[in-house]
């Protein structure tokens, strides 16, 4: 688990927390045959849900969002951690207990089209976490869901239509009321509005405030459209590969970001003001397999503010940048599975497509003036690679190159008087912020 650490003095944060969520770990496809390493999707996240608060959770797809919201309500079973509602750690929770307690928790999907069954009525679809949790009499129940519909702002005659007779807004409507009907403390909010047209994404977003404030419920909200996420969030969890980058209250986030992923990701958002300067940071790649993540901080392989060691702090942004890249082409090359071709050719010591070396080379190299204390660590590592020892080659690398970035995970830094905190070395003294610092421009 990351330790925080203080930059500067903190007040305590206000609010009850409902939620505790400590070093969680949700990894799939451990102990697989063909492949040992388990996917982390969740990889050691701690955090706080406070009674009453939408906390949005943000990220690039694939970064392990949804299986984290599914994970805090049961859906997924954790790996190893807690997660802690009233002081219940739910994950160690079984049987009946596990039934009980998930009235509590509920989860609104992003598919109105296919989170609905098209062979139930809706008045089936929203009775039927009652009927399951054998909810007070029939009756009651039919009763119940007439109230439901009124809520979310659908008519009664609507009891005995289909979800294919209505409207993509409205569906969501239907999800939502289910979502409800058991009366829960905490709703998972999985991209609701991503699937709706941009008017109808206005209706249910005033619908889902207007719910909380009615029923006190407590929502983390799971989206990639930043611009909802600041309009509708109290404070907001960015995370990337299965870790979480910053945490904090919306508004001081999106004003003054202190993450280098966070200020990669918000500086993506259009900018109202043509006459702004706001600099556009495009990473380069995409992110790494979560079967094989970094060793060190999970952003190191596309930070464009990473640390450098101190004796190539003055290289040139492009060469830097170039050895980066070559970097994460040694490591993928490392990665990748051969196939039985080229198995074969090897042992025949024939060419295979792994052994372009001089090309790639080339290609990153071929117009930068490289100098010698640099080259002569290109010709170990391409040495490493024609002998085709990929790994010797990638940990070479990471050895001669490598910086804190690379070999240790970041704590987790209080970097605001609200309690905000950020993950990431730059926090340390010895280093710059990342906000006093410009981003050179990646490939
Ligand atoms: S720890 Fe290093 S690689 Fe990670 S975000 Fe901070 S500067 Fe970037």
């Amino acid at each position: 688990m990351s330790k925080v650490q203080q930059t500067e003095s903190v007040s305590v944060e206000e609010g009850e927390t409902l939620v505790e969520v400590n070093d969680l770990k949700t990894y799939y496809g451990e102990g697989g045959l063909i492949d040992s390493n388990p996917v982390k999707a969740v990889d050691g996240v701690s955090l706080n849900i406070k009674r009453g608060e939408t906390l949005g959770l943000v990220g690039e797809s694939g970064c392990g969002k949804s299986t984290l919201g599914r994970t805090l309500i049961q859906l997924e079973s954790a790996t190893s951690g807690e997660v802690l509602f009233d002081g219940t750690d739910v994950t160690e929770l079984s049987g009946a207990d596990l039934k009980n307690w998930r009235r509590n928790s509920q989860m609104v999907f992003q598919d109105p089209e296919s989170s609905l069954n098209d062979r139930m009525t809706v008045g089936e679809i929203i009775r039927e976490p009652l009927d399951v949790h054998d909810w007070k009499t029939p009756r009651e129940r039919r009763k119940h869901v007439r109230e439901l519909l009124d809520v979310v702002g659908l008519r009664p005659e609507h009891y005995y239509r289909y979800p294919h007779q209505f409207s993509g807004g409205q569906r969501q409507r239907i999800g939502i009321a289910r979502a409800l009907a058991l009366e829960p403390e905490f709703v998972v909010l999985d991209e609701p509005v991503s699937a709706l047209d941009v008017s109808v994404q206005a209706q249910i977003l005033n619908l889902l405030e207007d719910l909380q404030d009615e029923f006190g419920l407590t929502y983390l909200f799971i989206a990639h459209d930043l611009s909802v996420v600041r309009h509708i969030c109290d404070r907001v969890a960015v995370m990337y590969l299965g870790h979480i980058m910053e945490l904090g209250d919306t508004e001081e986030l999106f004003e003054n970001p202190k993450n280098p992923y966070t200020i990669s990701l918000l500086s993506a958002i259009p900018e109202p003001d043509p006459t702004s300067d706001r600099e556009r940071i495009t990473l380069r790649g995409t992110p790494p397999s979560p079967r094989d993540p970094p060793k060190g901080c999970p952003f190191s392989t596309r930070c464009p503010t990473k640390i450098r060691p101190e004796e190539f702090e003055d290289v040139d942004d492009d060469l830097w940048v170039a050895i980066e890249v070559f970097r994460e082409v040694v490591r993928e090359r490392s990665r990748a599975e051969r196939s039985t071709t080229d198995q074969l050719k090897e042992l025949l010591g024939m060419e295979t497509r792994f052994s372009d070396i001089g090309e790639i080379r080339q290609e990153l190299f071929g117009g930068l003036d490289v100098p010698r204390n640099i080259e002569k660590h290109i010709d170990e590592t391409a040495g490493y690679i024609e002998n085709n020892d990929d790994e010797q080659a990638r940990e070479y690398l990471r050895d001669v190159f490598g910086s804190i970035c690379d070999t240790d995970e970041p704590d987790d830094f209080v970097v605001s008087d609200s309690g905000r905190f950020s993950h990431c070395h730059r926090h340390l003294d010895e280093y710059e912020e990342p906000d006093e610092f410009t981003p050179y421009s990646m490939r």
